[in-house]
């Protein structure tokens, strides 16, 4: 079957990599990050050209200036730092498996990344390897979503694949609300006049201003991504 996207930027949340670990403990689980990884070179062997932004809540957040005593755009330059950290973990991952990849940071760390340059991210995608974009957008008081919106657009992705630990878009939230029901395509539109959240609103409304699809699936069942690439309809379609 062939792909229906050709280019598509995944974006991977840095919680759900705790998995099974002990969370305080380890960062994050292996095997997530293994599952990950095969799925992720699945649909790199049908083709499919694999752009990755990676968060970083599973070591650290700079929201919570309050809680923490951190000046908040102090605190966020850390939660960059986390980002590298997660997106190093899943480029030896995905080598490991024989996927090759560049890792680029939006923040100057030479010796374990290429700096985050457009052009030169779009051409290695071309030459099928995975680019994994690490340190979000480079700025304080943005979320990796927000990076993950940002390169999509600059990647020219047909796509953006949000990759959470529920299957779509609901009614109500599922874990609070179980008469709650999933939607399978909803518009932009929709999703600002029911309150539904999707991504915060500085992503979300990039993605409706360069009418960039976004897709929320759960990526922590195994083959979900192939069924995303493929078009079968899991998880929700926001267009
Ligand atoms: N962050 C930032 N600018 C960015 C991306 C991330 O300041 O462009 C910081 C912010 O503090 C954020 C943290 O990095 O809380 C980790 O990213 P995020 O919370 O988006 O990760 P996720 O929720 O996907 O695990």
């Amino acid at each position: 079957m062939l792909p229906k996207y050709k280019r598509i930027l995944l974006k991977l949340s840095g919680e759900a990599l705790i998995g099974e670990s002990k969370n305080g403990v380890d960062p994050f689980d292996p095997r997530v990050i293994e599952q990950y990884a095969n799925d992720i070179k699945t649909v790199t062997d049908l083709g499919v050209q694999v752009a990755i932004v990676i968060g970083g809540g599973n070591i650290y957040r700079g929201m919570n200036e309050a809680e923490s005593g951190i000046e908040r755009a102090h605190g966020d330059y850390m939660g960059m730092l986390a980002t590298m950290i997660n997106g190093m973990a899943m480029q030896a991952m995905l080598e490991k498996i024989g996927v090759y990849t560049r890792l680029q940071s939006a923040i100057k760390m030479e010796q374990i990344a290429e700096p985050y340059i457009r052009r030169k991210a779009m051409r290695h995608l071309e030459k099928g390897r995975v680019v994994i974009f690490g340190g979000g957008t480079g700025n304080p008081y943005f979320t990796t979503d927000t990076a993950g919106s940002l390169r999509a657009i600059e990647m020219k992705a047909d796509v953006i694949l949000k990759g959470t630990r529920v299957d779509g878009i609901y009614t109500a939230d599922p874990e609070k609300d179980p008469t709650a029901t999933r939607y399978d395509n909803i518009t932009f539109q929709e999703c600002i006049s029911k309150n539904l959240k999707v991504m915060d609103m500085t992503a979300f409304t990039l993605c409706m201003e360069n009418k960039l699809p976004i897709i929320v699936f759960d990526m922590n069942k195994p083959g979900n991504l192939l069924q995303v690439v493929e078009g079968k309809g899991v998880g929700t379609l926001v267009s």
